[in-house]
């Protein structure tokens, strides 16, 4: 096992990560910036090291001075959260030519993942379900049109590098291909500076359903179930359950035994998840990623499992702790996650919090860096904490998540949670009946 962790990362994940270290009886090493040398995260850590100014580029994103703050204080290896680092193959290779671990998977799995079109391949040939699509990318307008014909319209233009919903458009007939296909080439190459692009069916109203994985790195993978994450605004994840109003058993036991087993061929390493449009009954591959995602705490919640304890033992050579044949799956669990921004317009809200006061109680977790007086600085991610509310039954769960949500006060600033509020009374949430569109019609016909 590991003697010191440093902790790549910030906010409510630094604090989540951290916990787990106590937790094993490792060291902590926090990192900050100018910007947050008063946060949680550099308090509770048994030591920190300042990287740089505010700017992420800067600190949070500095190879350098966090491959020296590992040198400094002697941590042997390196947890990155998610966002940051977490995706950086070349960040994962330094460490490891450092002599460090890198929390995570290799980074030839994080390459392969990270480009869209190596990963859509490298899942077919692993037997996982994909969208149907070019073979690659697309550069002729005369082949995409052959292809948009064959596969069918409405058909999506992807960019290869693509993330962030960018670069991404879509044409609805033959007559629309060759500008949606230039119109998404701009865009990339200006987005990612990669202009290369490919054509995937339209999906019209599919849920986003995503499988979480664990793989000890040595051909033993398991699954632990889905979350359905479709409550999302600009392809920002809004609310995350698991289950999936959607899913039976048998839908569940089936994609997660393709994940799982795809995984152990592949002989991944730590925790990821394999991420899915899901419609009329059936699962299509979108994208893998290769880290702990923002919402895990559900998973927990509803298998009893710690992600990052895994993923910590897992990188020690420790191996999982659970079998497949352990995982049982109890309850319901719904993460709501509660942004520093106005919830209508979402317009980030930084500064002061005058007020502050958590839910508690059976089934209730926030994870959160925040504390009353603290300031929310305006240079990173407006996430400003998860609630995370456990049932035995969905209703349960959404009634308890009534009385939290009213519990909670954060005063000072504008959050997230009267959205919360407000969803929690529509039929359509309480019937959990919605697609990927479903929360964008809701704020243009509520605003
Ligand atoms: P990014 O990495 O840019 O977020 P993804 O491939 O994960 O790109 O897709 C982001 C979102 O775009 C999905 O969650 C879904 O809402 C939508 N999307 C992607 N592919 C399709 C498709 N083939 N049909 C319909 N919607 C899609």
């Amino acid at each position: 096992m590991f003697s010191k962790i440093l902790i790549a990362n910030r906010g409510e994940i630094a604090l989540r990560v951290l916990r787990a270290c106590k937790e094993l009886g490792i060291q902590t090493v926090a990192v900050h910036s100018t910007a947050d040398q008063n946060a949680m995260h550099v308090r509770l850590a048994d030591e920190s090291v300042c990287v740089g100014p505010p700017p992420s580029r800067d600190s949070y994103l500095n190879i350098h001075q966090i491959v020296a703050a590992c040198e400094i204080t002697g941590a042997d290896a390196v947890h990155p959260g998610y966002g940051f680092l977490s995706e950086n193959a070349k960040f994962a290779e330094i460490l490891e030519a450092h002599g460090l671990t890198f929390i995570g998977p290799t980074s030839e799995h994080i390459r392969i993942m990270g480009d869209k079109i190596t990963a859509k391949k490298t899942a077919e040939a692993l037997g996982i379900p994909v969208v149907p699509g070019s073979d690659g990318e697309v550069t002729d307008e005369v082949d995409a049109a052959r292809i948009a014909a064959e596969i069918g319209y409405p058909v999506l233009i992807k960019a290869t590098a693509g993330g962030g919903g960018r670069g991404m458009k879509v044409a609805r007939t033959a007559a629309e291909l060759s500008e949606a296909m230039s119109t998404a080439r701009t865009e990339a190459g200006a987005a990612f500076g990669n202009d290369s692009v490919y054509l995937e069916k339209y999906l019209g109203k599919p849920r986003h359903i995503e499988i979480q994985v664990l793989g000890d790195g040595e051909g033993n993978a398991i699954h632990l179930g889905e979350r359905d994450c479709s409550l999302q605004r600009r392809h920002q994840k809004v609310w995350e359950e698991a289950n999936s109003p959607a899913l039976n058993a048998d839908a569940r036991a089936r994609i997660g035994s393709i994940c799982a087993e795809a995984m152990a061929k592949l002989k991944y390493r730590g925790a990821g998840t394999v991420e899915f449009l899901y419609e009329n009954g059936e699962f299509y591959f979108i994208e893998m990623n290769t880290r702990l995602q923002v919402e895990h705490p559900i998973t927990e919640a509803i298998t009893g499992i710690d992600l990052v304890h895994e993923q910590i033992r897992v990188a020690s050579g420790g191996g999982l702790s659970v079998r497949q044949e352990d995982v049982r799956f109890s309850g319901h669990a719904i993460e709501c996650r509660i942004n520093a921004e106005d919830p209508r317009t979402f317009v980030p809200s930084p500064g002061q919090v005058t007020h502050y006061h958590t839910p508690g109680g059976l089934g209730v977790r926030v994870d959160s860096a925040v504390y009353q007086g603290y300031s929310i600085p305006p240079y990173y991610d407006s996430l400003i904490g998860k609630l995370i509310v456990h049932g035995r039954t969905r209703v349960e769960c959404m009634m308890r998540l009534k009385r939290a949500l009213d519990e909670f006060v954060v005063d000072g600033i504008k959050t997230t949670i009267p959205l919360f509020r407000e969803l929690l009374d529509n039929p359509d949430i309480a019937n959990g009946e919605y697609d990927i569109h479903w929360l964008e019609s809701f704020l243009r016909e509520n605003s």
